[in-house]
């Protein structure tokens, strides 16, 4: 048998459960990601959803596991790896260890326990195993008489902390080697706050994503614009917007932009109040937005803690985002910005918004209105002209929030918790807040480094966006007069349990 070989336990039929086997040697195996499946994916064909948390595959040899990001797709599934008895370290970038066990401590708590002391001896447990590597630097995996190995993670611009994995294998006895890149999730260039990711100097083999395989995006400034004008007009008839968000991430590029939007509003300390347009008294005029006031309510315990963390990782933020903390703006803390975290604070903000209409922008958990604090919200001020809801994320079919988007504008419902609940409240939605890299991208990250590939693995997309992917990188080596085998890994046949043999 011949190595390297990649095996693909997730990501290969949909977006989520990220979990990628690099078997080096018959000795030696690194796992890239171990991601929950989410979405449509948990009900597989036939299959109840318990089983796709389960590790169902051999641990043997598995010498380590780098986490690329700490998406819950890419690293949901760490727990279930432990619990699996997988003994070896965990690597991630130095951001990623920061971040990850906060997302770890909430997936325990969903899947495992609520015990605090459980859930403190398994974050002890983790916390040694998380060995943070830092950016551009090599790592040796495994140094034996036949195989040296090393893995080096570069920035991926997709998150804070999100990485690409070099690995170099060198064969002593064959004098042969091998650099397998896997690309995790790429970022998108001129996201807010994350440098762009830079393509690889070189690969054999590439594992790429392919999320936005088939679509391109609109520029930054575009969706800057569009955000402004939405709140300008969700703003003049009073009432709040109310934004369903992700955790990480995204809620914080949203801060980010936020920011920039108040920052450039005239009436801000330091801009000449002045400049804003006032009425002889000195009060601003009635149809003139008071951005000087706006609250932006962050309102998700989670998002909070996550935003604490990029705060204290500014030395990884794009040069943008670093001149305006030298210019003394604080692009992740700014002063309207006001954090609810306890329940009881959150009822009250709720009750209090939904009575006065004063003008707010909420941002609260969770994204698709399925849970989390945003339904709250929702249930006291759908009704309401005065506010509206403001989607920047994909609503998932079934979802409450799927429902909002499509129903909402003319007279439609929605069922939260059982009951039902009309959309008075007009719904906007902006695109263009995705995280992931699109096609151009995707592109560029091959045909940017000086040696291409020969062996491109397309995962992490749906079956559309990995053949349009697919076509162009063929075209691209066409064109470039090059070879390149490019590949749709199919689901892996897994061995079927004979009855009585359970592991
Ligand atoms: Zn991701």
């Amino acid at each position: 048998m011949s190595y390297p070989r990649i095996l693909h336990h997730g990501a290969v039929t949909g977006v989520t459960g990220s979990c990628h086997q690099l078997q080096m040697d018959a000795e030696h195996g690194l796992l890239i990601d171990c991601g929950l499946f989410q979405g449509a994916e948990v009900s597989p064909e036939g299959g109840a959803g318990a089983d796709k948390l389960a590790i169902d595959f051999s641990l043997e040899g598995i010498k380590a596991l780098v986490a690329t990001h700490v998406h819950i797709d890419h690293v949901g599934r760490i727990p279930y790896l432990l619990a699996s008895g997988f003994k070896g370290p965990i690597l991630c970038s130095e951001p990623s260890a920061k971040l990850l066990p906060i997302v770890l401590e909430d997936a325990f708590k969903l899947g495992f326990s609520r015990d605090q002391q459980q859930v403190e001896r398994y974050l002890r447990l983790l916390e040694q195993r998380i060995i943070a590597l830092p950016y551009d630097r090599w790592f040796t995996l495994a140094d034996s008489a036949q195989l040296k190995a090393a893995l080096r993670l570069q920035r991926a611009g997709h998150i804070l902390g999100s990485a690409y994995v070099e690995v170099d294998l060198t064969y002593k006895q064959a004098g042969a080697s091998k650099r397998i890149v896997f690309s995790g999730d790429l970022g998108a260039p001129h996201s807010p706050l994350l440098p762009a990711p830079k393509a690889p100097e070189r690969a054999d083999i590439l594992v790429i994503e392919s999320t936005y395989g088939d679509r391109l995006h609109e520029d930054r400034q575009t969706r800057r614009q569009r955000l402004e004008q939405v709140i300008e007009q969700a703003l003049t008839n009073k009432g709040s917007v109310l934004i369903p968000a992700f955790s990480i991430g995204r809620t914080q590029e949203l801060l980010y932009e936020l920011e920039e939007i108040l920052h450039d509003h005239p009436g801000l300390p330091g801009r000449g109040v002045a400049a804003a347009k006032m009425r002889p008294d000195g009060s601003p005029e009635s149809e003139t937005i008071d951005w000087h006031n706006l609250p932006v309510i962050l309102d998700s315990p989670l998002a909070s803690r996550f935003t604490q963390v990029y705060r204290e990782l500014e030395p990884f933020w794009d040069i943008e985002a670093l001149t305006r903390v030298r210019e003394g703006r604080k692009p992740l803390s700014f002063a309207n910005l006001l954090t609810v975290d306890a329940h009881q604070a959150h009822l009250a903000m709720v009750r209090r918004l939904a009575e006065t209409a004063q003008p707010a922008i909420v941002i609260a958990a969770g994204g698709m209105c399925a849970g989390g604090r945003i339904v709250d919200y929702l249930k006291a001020m759908l009704h309401d002209p005065r506010h509206d809801v403001l989607f920047v994320g994909y609503q998932a079919q079934g979802t409450p929030g799927r429902a909002i988007q499509t129903h909402g504008a003319n007279g439609g419902y929605v069922l939260l918790d059982g009951e039902r609940y009309n959309v008075g409240a007009k719904i906007r939605t902006i695109g263009g807040y995705s995280a992931h890299a699109d096609q151009q991208g995707l592109v560029d990250f091959v045909t940017q480094m000086r040696e291409w590939p020969s062996e491109i693995r397309i995962v992490h997309g749906d079956a559309d966006a990995k053949i349009a992917l697919a076509e162009h990188y063929r075209a691209q080596y066409r064109q470039a007069n090059r070879h390149v085998e490019v590949k749709i890994p199919v689901a892996r046949d897994k061995p079927r349990p004979q009855s009585g043999s359970q592991k």
